[in-house]
C-alpha cells in the first residue's frame, strides 16, 4: 500500500502550526469569562490583566498600563495596533542598521588584508611568468619565491572568511525576520 493512501486527506493537509498568542488567549479567555459578546461581562475579565513580559502583552505608551496583545485600543482608548506596528517598523529599521553597521565594520578590518593580498601578488605572479618565459621547469627557487605572496594568499582568505561568517549572521536573521519572530524578542 502507497504511503499517501495510508494518510487522510486531513492530515496531509496539516500545516506547522504558527505562532497566534491572540487567537489562543481568546479562546481561553471565552472559556474562563463567559462567551464572546457577553452583554454583561463580569467584573473579573474587565480588571483582567496580562503578565508584563507575557507574550501576549504590550505596554500602552499613553497610559504606561499593560494590555493585551489581541485587543485594537488600550482601555484608555489609544490605537495600540498602531503601536504595534511602529514598534515592528523601528525594530525591522534597527536591524537593518546593525547589518549595515557589521558590514562597514567589516570593510575597515579587511582592508590592511586586502592590500596585504595585494602585495603578495607580485610574489606569485613573477615567477609564474619567469618559468612562462624561461621555460624553466617548475624549480626549488620558484616555489620559495612564490611562498611568501601564497602565505599572504592563505592569511588573508582566512581572515576574510571568518570576518564575513560574523555579518552573515545578521544578514540571515534579516533575511528570516518575520512579523512572529519580532513577537518573540519583543
Ligand atoms: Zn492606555
Amino acid at each position: 500500500m502507497k504511503l499517501d493512501q495510508e494518510i487522510p486527506e486531513e492530515v496531509r493537509k496539516l500545516r506547522p502550526r504558527k505562532l497566534r498568542p491572540g487567537q489562543d488567549a481568546e479562546r481561553l479567555l471565552a472559556h474562563t469569562c463567559g462567551a464572546e459578546g457577553n452583554p454583561n461581562p463580569s467584573r473579573q475579565r474587565r480588571g483582567l490583566r496580562p503578565k508584563a513580559d507575557s507574550i501576549n502583552a504590550i505596554r500602552c505608551a499613553d497610559c504606561g498600563q499593560v494590555e493585551y496583545l489581541t485587543r485594537e485600543d488600550c482601555r484608555c482608548g489609544h490605537y495600540l495596533v498602531g503601536q504595534l506596528q511602529d514598534e515592528h517598523l523601528a525594530w525591522e529599521q534597527d536591524l537593518l542598521q546593525t547589518q549595515e553597521r557589521l558590514s562597514a565594520a567589516a570593510d575597515r578590518r579587511l582592508r590592511p588584508f586586502r592590500l596585504a593580498m595585494l602585495a603578495g601578488l607580485p610574489f606569485v605572479a613573477l615567477p609564474l611568468l619567469y618559468v612562462g618565459f624561461s621555460g624553466a621547469a617548475s624549480s626549488f627557487d620558484v616555489l620559495l619565491w612564490m611562498f611568501p605572496g601564497l602565505a599572504l594568499f592563505g592569511l588573508g582568505g582566512l581572515v576574510e572568511a571568518k570576518v564575513v561568517a560574523r555579518s552573515d549572521v545578521v544578514t540571515k536573521t534579516i533575511a528570516n525576520a518575520t512579523f512572529e519572530q519580532f513577537l518573540n524578542e519583543r
